[in-house]
């Protein structure tokens, strides 16, 4: 007998050579030449699922009614998933565009005068004293947006259309739906976030504001991360770099991973993210770049991308398509990505982990973790901010840097200055990755309850009890996208995602 989804197989396998070139090629297009690789343009490497999803199609059509096999009926609805999104990114211009444009924002150098900063230097600079040096960041910031504002304007103009031709809603909105957050599930939770967190960043201000000497100052949204700091620091060199790795090492193997022993690759440089981690082939090859910002940042970049790297290497299920190679909107979950990497990331503001693994004082201990819970909201306003902005900008007429100013106000309470330029463009992640900003938000309601699950489950002593790592991959990891991410969140913690278990989080209850 002709068994109609056997063609399947086959075409898993294109897919998955297919994603492991791109993830290749992009590595390469990050960290320049290596030796023995072959160098190929990401963009043309992408353009070839086009054709692939045209082989796709009659296998797809004949494997309707895939009977009561629920792994290839899963396998048969990601591929649909894929192959209704691709036709919103698939145009070979807006191919071009994309990663053009992510390039272009990797390699700008930020330039005044006779000097060049990395974006480690950005960072000092954001939070010095010296307004004019807070002020030359926004400077340098609109350069880039000059730049590639021109560019992502037509990016987004292509996905418009493609969007349109698709019918039912926005870009935006569709992309949502196909990266498992449809608007009518995300939105309620960023409201209630917003709402649930108001007066807690308004208290953020207000004490900032005291703590900085002048309790009426006028404040611009770039002023932000100095203000945080004025709430009390802890000087960078106390987050010596060269620990970071070791105290991750350790941390991982009291829960039962061994990281040494895993495939994952480290390479640092001064590009357009803190960090990246790429699949370059699950689950055997996957490769991490970090930008060493200063201070605790590289930890909280190193620990977060060791999450990512950890899904990665903990998928055990066969087939390609339900992998989770990032390449194609539809066949992972960002959110949920995001969210395993938040596990780890999030240790980085835990009491135990700092009593334990930092050489930090008790008393730094505590103005550390004060610190942390106001970087968090500053995070999760300004994800909120991101994340109007992007959705305005796929609809019709916006006026974008009107709207940077608005959302400004809006979420920061903090009025952009008439003279101040644009930067919404600066960011290689409007053309790179659409639609993701909501991510890290997501991400962190997930980490918060899996972490409070894992304590519930453990006990407080979960630091130490090597069973806790293989619940998580058993749990979180290995099946891959066999099951959806919400049933995954359910299943490991017990209750349907609810921003309970982060609020608690970031109030410190
Ligand atoms: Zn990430």
């Amino acid at each position: 007998m002709n068994d109609p989804c056997s063609a399947l197989d086959a075409l898993e396998e294109e897919y998955e050579a297919l994603a492991r070139r791109l993830g290749a090629a992009t590595w390469l297009s990050y960290v320049g030449e290596e030796e023995g690789a072959t160098v190929e343009d990401p963009a043309i490497v992408r353009a070839e699922f086009g054709p692939l999803f045209e082989r796709a199609g009659p296998a797809l059509a004949a494997c309707r009614t895939p009977g009561d096999d629920p792994v290839l009926a899963r396998r048969v609805e990601i591929w649909r998933r894929c192959e209704s999104a691709w036709r919103l990114d698939g145009d070979p211009e807006a191919v071009r565009l994309r990663t053009d444009l992510e390039r272009r924002v990797n390699e700008h150098a930020f330039v005044r005068g006779d000097r060049t900063w990395s974006r480690s230097d950005l960072s000092r600079l954001s939070r010095s004293d010296d307004p004019a040096e807070r002020r030359l960041v926004v400077e340098l910031r609109a350069d880039l947006h000059r730049e590639v504002v021109e560019d992502t304007l037509s990016l987004v103009s292509l996905r418009k259309d493609a969007a349109t031709r698709q019918g039912g809603g926005t870009y935006a909105e569709a992309m949502l739906g196909a990266e498992g957050l449809p608007p009518d599930m995300l939105d309620p939770l960023l409201r209630e976030l917003d709402e649930r967190t108001a007066e807690a960043w308004a208290d953020v201000l207000r004490r900032g504001r005291e703590a900085g000497g002048d309790p009426a100052a006028t404040l611009a949204p770039w002023d932000v991360p100095w203000l945080i700091e004025k709430l009390g620091t802890i000087p960078d060199d106390r987050w010596p770099k060269e620990r970071a790795l070791p105290a991750l090492t350790e941390t991982l193997l009291g829960i039962g991973i061994e990281l040494e022993s895993l495939p994952i690759r480290r390479k640092e440089g001064d590009f357009g993210y803190g960090g990246q981690t790429l699949a370059v082939s699950i689950p055997d090859d996957v490769r991490m770049m970090i930008n060493p910002l200063p201070g605790w940042r590289v930890w909280g970049t190193l620990f977060h991308e060791t999450g990512h790297a950890l899904q990665g290497v903990g998928t055990a299920v066969r087939s390609p398509i339900l992998k989770g190679y990032e390449w194609l909107a539809g066949a992972s979950v960002p959110a949920y990505a995001e969210g395993m990497a938040e596990l780890l990331g999030l240790l980085v503001g835990d009491r135990a982990f700092l009593e334990r693994r930092t050489d930090l004082t008790t008393e730094e201990i505590e103005r550390f973790l004060a610190l942390w819970r106001a970087r968090s909201l500053v995070a999760l306003r300004s994800h909120l901010a991101d994340v109007a902005l992007e959705r305005a900008l796929y609809r019709e007429g916006t006026d974008v840097d009107g709207v940077e100013r608005e959302t400004a106000e809006r979420f920061l309470g903090i009025v952009r200055p008439a003279d101040a330029p644009a930067t919404w463009a600066a960011t290689a992640f409007l053309a790179a990755y659409p639609c993701y900003m909501q991510n890290y938000v997501l991400a962190d309601l997930i980490a918060a309850q899996v972490l409070q699950a894992v304590r519930e489950r453990f006990g407080e002593g979960w630091l130490d009890d090597p069973a806790v790592g293989a619940f998580l991959r058993e749990a979180l990891w290995s099946d891959g996208e066999t099951r959806e991410w919400t049933v995954r969140v359910r299943e490991a913690t017990g209750t349907e995602l609810s921003a309970e278990a982060y609020l608690a989080f970031l109030t410190g209850t």
